[in-house]
């Protein structure tokens, strides 16, 4: 499974809905650590005990994102610890004082020998262990962008994308013969993305805003330059440009996803995707599907 932003159990009804069995899941690799991509990240990895695969540089992301109140700095960490040995001093002096013969508290001098094993950061290069750990996965694989590895009898190839994210990648997955491209998120289509987009059967577009409803939509001045910026997201435009110019032809299927629901309709991402493949003829062949934020697609047979 490529990311997972549904919930563990939304993800599991559309998996149903799809006819597909959740319980055939190998893995669930990782895009970026943006929340649409992972809000179900952990519970779903857990119930299925599968491994996840991250960019290291993601994984360290996700789990800033996931631990936000439990990080503590060493200086924060180091004052905590005086704070509570102060307490535990009182409370021994007040049971002194009352004539009560406690056993010393002798913890003081040894939480400060104790400091350096508390690392300011996560340890992200082993798992955590304990499972009541947000951050606790049943396993984590870490990938490089630009180095294929495999999950059972899948290729995957991570290549890195133009987002705001700290080690965003799309991926082509390559099995049985096939070709399956994955690009979302992704501020403009850069020569290394339109390399990888050769040759592909199923190619999940992103075709993220129409430019105009992104103008005079809702979203704050900052938010907007963000969306339209080179690590932003794709436009109708810049989606349909890559399928009339760049693009080989060679997908039976093309899906258009990650379509906002603000600053988009699906039948304005269509025409233009649809005008852009009817300009070749070479291109009539292609399927265009529209993938909704709210039901699943039917399930793709070759
Ligand atoms: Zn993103
Ligand atoms: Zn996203």
């Amino acid at each position: 499974m490529i990311d997972a932003g549904l919930s563990c159990r939304e993800l599991f009804r559309r998996m149903q809905l799809a006819g597909e069995d959740p319980g055939t899941l190998d893995a669930i690799v990782v895009t970026h650590e943006h929340q649409d991509h992972v809000n179900g990240l952990s519970v779903t990895a857990r119930k299925l005990d599968i491994p996840v695969y991250f960019t290291e540089a993601t994984h360290r992301a996700w789990m800033r994102w996931i631990l936000p109140r439990r990080q503590m700095t060493y200086a924060e960490w180091l004052e905590r610890c005086r704070q509570q040995a102060a307490e535990r001093q009182a409370e021994a002096d007040a049971s002194a004082e009352e004539g009560q013969q406690d056993e010393p508290e002798t913890e003081s001098a040894e939480v400060a020998a104790a400091a350096p094993e508390t690392p300011a950061e996560p340890v992200t290069d082993r798992p955590p262990t304990r499972k009541e750990d947000p951050s606790w996965l049943p396993a984590v694989e870490y990938f490089e962008s630009g180095k294929p590895f495999r999950i059972g009898d899948i290729d995957v190839s991570p290549f890195t994308i133009p987002h705001d994210a700290a080690d965003p990648v799309g991926f082509v997955l390559q099995t049985e013969g096939l070709r399956l491209g994955f690009a979302t998120d992704l501020g403009y289509i850069p020569p290394n993305v339109k390399s990888q987009l050769k040759n592909i059967n199923l190619l999940l577009l992103e075709s993220n805003h129409d430019l105009e409803m992104l103008r005079d939509g809702p979203y704050p001045w900052s938010v907007k330059q963000r969306v339209l910026s080179r690590v932003g997201h794709l436009s109708n435009d810049a989606a349909a440009e890559f399928l009339s110019t760049d693009y080989d032809g060679q997908a039976a299927y093309i899906i258009l996803a990650h379509l906002s629901e603000n600053n988009n309709l699906p039948e304005l991402a269509r025409v233009a995707a649809d005008r852009a493949l009817s300009s070749r003829a070479s291109l009539l062949s292609n399927r265009l599907l529209l993938a909704s934020q709210h039901e699943p697609l039917e399930a793709i047979a070759f």
